[in-house]
């Protein structure tokens, strides 16, 4: 199995130098050369398995010879040790037909953890072998910074340096980059959005001397090893609901692509779905896409779902590429249409290809609290406004096949929304609970490419 560029222009590297890389050469994002098929009878296979066990059989094939048997079975043991469920992923009834897949009982309460957990001990066995050392720069809208500080804190080869938009994420999200002690992680809050985060760390990756000289690497969902360890959860949720038997349809809030990206391989793979739905906030422009077939980006505007108050949605790319028939010189010229005209029209067939895999719907700032307040009374759960607004876009698709709709986070990883809605604080968990105690660390920084690089290579030296 090797990884190939979704801008055609890249060496094609096998996993574990796709995951190092983060990001392509090219500019574009790694994808497998070919989805591996998984048949009907193993599918049906994971029927009772654990998650770790399930983990294993569904990622397996994606990995060629970069881990021993042995070696992957140790990183997705230690990966999920720390999760407070031992079912990791468990899966509630809110309705008839509709199920909500909690992905928040990880060290930083957003399912971020579930790549985030498993990519550390992959990156720590790797370069350990080999004696490398790297850093990772990451954007964070707040959930991945939390995920990939937790996850890589304390690992001698790694120097980890995240960009959160200022005062753009909940205190809780804040705290969790900016309290922890070790050395070899740094939280810095940056004068911009969260797509100019994404920017600068893309002109550092396009700064070949200085990627070079400092070994940088993203674990930013771009990140192919982070979207494979979430194509799991899609196959153990649908396999408890009856797949392959029958089709299982999910729906995804969505903010940079890249967990409804897992959830399309999944479906490549064989696991039956009729449709994956993308739920979007007022920041709407992959719900617009699908509608006008026009990708065109707008202001970005705060929500109470702040994971997704993005235009730029990196990892539709990777959608894209499928789309045009995996023609890199396409997707290439598409990207510079959208970085130089802030938008692009959809060839015809790419968007029908887009509409066979993806539906899509939107939510209100309104609608995300009604939802809330109402899913609480009715079915006794507390949702975060991420999960608020999937599960209002999903209840317009409901119907014979079972629904699925991921709660991307912990309602008390954003307590101010969650009290706005339902007049009801939700409590940290125990581990977390000296959270407002801790002492912060963290460097306040301008939007500007040269100061950033100043700092990695300071931070680097150190
Ligand atoms: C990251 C995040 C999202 C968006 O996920 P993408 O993979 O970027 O689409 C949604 N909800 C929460 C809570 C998140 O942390």
């Amino acid at each position: 199995m090797n990884y190939i560029s979704t801008r055609g222009q890249a060496p094609r590297l096998d996993f574990e130098a796709t995951m190092l890389a983060g990001l392509a050469r090219d500019g574009g994002l790694y994808v497998p050369d070919a989805v591996p098929a998984m048949p009907a009878a193993e599918i049906a296979a994971l029927a009772g398995l654990s998650y770790e066990e399930a983990a294993l059989r569904v990622m397996r094939p994606f990995m060629g010879e970069s881990f021993s048997e042995a070696e992957l079975e140790e990183a997705v043991a230690k990966a999920y040790a720390g999760f407070a469920h031992p079912a990791r992923a468990p899966l509630k009834q809110l309705a008839p037909g509709h199920f909500l897949l909690e992905l928040f009982h990880g060290p930083t309460l957003a399912f971020k953890d579930f790549a985030m957990q498993l990519i550390g001990q992959l990156f720590q066995t790797a370069l350990a072998r080999s004696g490398r050392r790297v850093t990772i720069v990451g954007a964070t809208s707040g959930d991945t910074g939390s995920a990939a500080i937790e996850a890589f804190r304390g690992l001698p080869n790694v120097d980890v340096v995240i960009l959160f938009p200022e005062g753009r994420v909940s205190e809780v999200q804040r705290r969790q980059m900016t309290t922890a002690a070790d050395a070899n992680v740094h939280a810095v809050a940056l004068a911009g959005d969260f797509d100019a985060c994404q920017a600068r760390v893309k002109d550092m990756f396009n700064d070949f001397a200085f990627r070079d000289a400092v070994g940088l690497t993203a674990v930013n969902s771009i990140n192919w090893a982070r979207v494979l360890a979430q194509v799991v959860y899609f196959f153990t949720s649908a396999v408890a609901l009856g797949a392959p038997h029958r089709a299982v349809n999910f729906c995804v809030p969505t903010g940079n692509f890249g967990d409804i990206y897992a959830g399309s391989i999944a479906r490549a793979m064989g696991l039956p779905m009729e449709r994956l739905v993308i739920a979007t906030n007022h920041n709407d422009i992959l719900h617009r896409t699908l509608e006008t077939a026009e990708h065109r980006t707008e202001a970005v505007r705060p929500s109470i779902s702040p994971s997704m108050d993005i235009q730029v949605s990196s990892n539709f790319e990777r959608a894209l590429f499928d789309a045009l028939a995996r023609d890199g010189a396409a997707v290439a010229a598409l990207m510079a249409e959208l970085k130089g005209q802030g938008g692009f029209a959809l060839p015809q067939g790419a968007a029908g290809a887009l509409r066979a895999i993806y539906a899509s719907g939107r939510a209100s700032e309104d609608e995300t609290r009604v939802t809330i307040a109402r899913t609480y009374a009715e079915a006794g759960e507390l949702l975060c406004p991420h999960s608020a607004v999937g599960v209002h876009v999903a209840e317009a698709f409901l119907g014979a096949v079972p629904m699925v709709t991921l709660a991307t986070a912990h309602p008390a990883k954003f307590p101010d929304a969650v009290e706005a809605a339902v007049g009801l604080r939700p409590p940290l968990p125990a581990h977390m609970a000296d959270l407002y105690e801790r002492t912060e660390r963290v460097t306040h920084l301008p939007d500007d490419l040269g100061v950033l690089q100043e700092f990695v290579c300071e931070r680097r030296a150190a």
